[in-house]
């Protein structure tokens, strides 16, 4: 129901990958969701003929009201501003694999943190390990929703917002970019007025540590420079291939 390219085409290659087979529905305009049919009944149409079912969609809780009238299983591959809980396990595993560790972690989350999903699964997730700390670093208008930030909370963890990158970019293991969601926004001013806030160039990497992993879920616009594409630290490609 919503865009996709890296999501739903690492869901496909790995379940041919793994030997099963796929119906693609990538533009729902051409199924009867255009004649009106609801969300419950196409996933109880859809679940006829397959074992599980990955759903995007544009609605906060859409997969999970897919989950309850669906016998089949149902993946979230994000539903509108709310979640991407399959993104955020590349993710830790991106981490891991690239720093060996997610106790003691120091990540810091930068740009549209209001509506960027996969921040609000990471986060959720990284919540469940060992005094990981987190900066979220936002512009005034597009800061971590607060029930993330009690997900944190409740776990006893610690976290700081800014809106100064430079300031933090020094310190931290994972700086996590993300894009600003100019679909998201019903004023397209504000978005003008914050889409190129943070941009994540030589000049900023040259302050991080050596031993750091700049990663972006995708797809950026102007957020990361290409001039940094071939920085060793620069993860996001690697953390691409490691969806599927
Ligand atoms: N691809 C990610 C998502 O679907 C990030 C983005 O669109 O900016 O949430």
């Amino acid at each position: 129901y919503e865009p996709s390219t890296r999501t739903s085409s690492s869901f496909m290659a790995a379940m041919l990958r793994l030997g099963g087979q796929v119906i693609p529905i990538n533009n729902v305009q051409y199924s009867s969701v255009t004649k009106g049919e609801s969300l419950p009944d196409t996933v109880r149409t859809l679940e006829c003929y397959a074992d599980v079912i990955v759903l995007r969609h544009p609605e906060v809780g859409a997969a999970a009201t897919a989950a309850h009238y669906a016998a089949k299983p149902i993946i979230n591959a994000g539903d509108g501003v709310g979640e991407h809980p399959t993104q955020a396990l590349l993710d830790i595993f991106t981490i891991l694999q690239e720093l060996d560790h997610l106790d003691g972690l120091r990540i810091a989350m930068v740009g549209d943190l209001k509506y960027g999903r996969t921040v609000h699964s990471l986060t959720k997730l990284l919540a469940n390990y060992t005094n990981v700390e987190f900066v979220f670093v936002s512009p005034d208008i597009l800061p971590m929703p607060t029930d993330v930030l009690q997900v944190i909370q409740d776990k006893g963890l610690a976290f700081h917002a800014t809106q100064d990158v430079h300031a933090v970019v020094k310190d931290v293991d994972v700086l996590y970019v993300t894009r600003v969601q100019k679909e998201r926004f019903t004023d397209l001013a504000e978005y003008d007025r914050v889409k190129d806030q943070y941009v994540v160039d030589e000049a900023l990497m040259s302050h991080a540590k050596e031993r750091m992993v700049l990663m972006h879920p995708l797809p950026r616009l102007h957020e990361i420079s290409y001039a940094i594409d071939n920085d060793p630290r620069a993860a996001y490609f690697r953390q691409m291939r490691n969806g599927m």
